[in-house]
Protein backbone atom coordinates (compact mmCIF):
# COMPACT_ATOMS: atom_id res chain seq x y z
CA UNK A 1 0.00 0.00 0.00
CA UNK A 2 1.18 3.66 -0.66
CA UNK A 3 1.12 5.90 1.82
CA UNK A 4 1.62 9.69 1.02
CA UNK A 5 2.18 12.03 3.46
CA UNK A 6 0.97 15.64 2.99
CA UNK A 7 2.22 16.98 6.01
CA UNK A 8 5.01 19.24 5.82
CA UNK A 9 7.60 20.35 8.87
CA UNK A 10 7.63 24.33 8.94
CA UNK A 11 11.56 25.54 9.04
CA UNK A 12 12.40 28.56 11.04
CA UNK A 13 15.01 30.95 9.17
CA UNK A 14 17.02 31.43 12.59
CA UNK A 15 18.99 34.24 11.04
CA UNK A 16 15.83 36.22 10.58
CA UNK A 17 14.34 35.04 13.54
CA UNK A 18 13.72 38.02 16.51
CA UNK A 19 12.40 35.41 19.23
CA UNK A 20 9.09 37.30 19.69
CA UNK A 21 7.22 34.00 20.62
CA UNK A 22 4.47 34.40 18.68
CA UNK A 23 4.50 30.98 16.93
CA UNK A 24 4.98 29.49 20.03
CA UNK A 25 2.31 31.08 22.04
CA UNK A 26 -0.12 30.56 19.01
CA UNK A 27 1.19 26.66 18.39
CA UNK A 28 3.46 25.38 21.41
CA UNK A 29 3.08 21.68 19.75
CA UNK A 30 4.39 23.13 16.46
CA UNK A 31 6.85 25.87 17.60
CA UNK A 32 9.40 25.20 20.46
CA UNK A 33 12.56 27.95 21.52
CA UNK A 34 15.53 25.97 21.19
CA UNK A 35 18.84 26.65 23.38
CA UNK A 36 19.89 29.52 21.51
CA UNK A 37 16.80 31.40 22.04
CA UNK A 38 15.67 31.16 18.63
CA UNK A 39 12.26 29.41 17.60
CA UNK A 40 12.53 26.08 16.00
CA UNK A 41 9.64 23.46 14.63
CA UNK A 42 9.23 20.34 17.13
CA UNK A 43 6.95 18.38 15.24
CA UNK A 44 7.79 15.93 12.96
CA UNK A 45 6.09 13.55 9.62
CA UNK A 46 3.50 12.25 12.60
CA UNK A 47 2.71 16.11 13.44
CA UNK A 48 -1.57 15.50 14.38
CA UNK A 49 -1.80 19.05 14.99
CA UNK A 50 -4.55 20.64 13.56
CA UNK A 51 -3.37 24.92 13.99
CA UNK A 52 -3.49 27.05 11.31
CA UNK A 53 -0.08 26.84 9.95
CA UNK A 54 -0.82 29.87 7.34
CA UNK A 55 -2.05 31.96 9.95
CA UNK A 56 1.56 31.38 12.64
CA UNK A 57 3.35 31.95 9.33
CA UNK A 58 1.68 35.15 8.14
CA UNK A 59 2.05 35.61 12.23
CA UNK A 60 5.42 36.51 12.41
CA UNK A 61 6.93 39.61 12.48
CA UNK A 62 9.85 38.97 10.27
CA UNK A 63 8.67 36.23 7.83
CA UNK A 64 11.11 34.22 9.50
CA UNK A 65 9.04 30.52 8.84
CA UNK A 66 8.97 29.11 5.81
CA UNK A 67 6.61 26.07 4.38
S1 LIG B 1 7.07 34.38 15.34
FE1 LIG B 1 8.87 34.55 13.99
S2 LIG B 1 10.25 36.01 15.03
FE2 LIG B 1 8.72 35.33 16.54
S3 LIG B 1 9.72 33.58 17.62
FE3 LIG B 1 8.49 32.72 15.91
S4 LIG B 1 9.93 32.57 14.18
FE4 LIG B 1 10.85 33.93 15.67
Amino acid sequence: MLIINLNFMPKVDKEKCISCGTCVAMCGDCFIMGDDGKAECSCGDDCKCDCNIDDIISSCPVGAILK
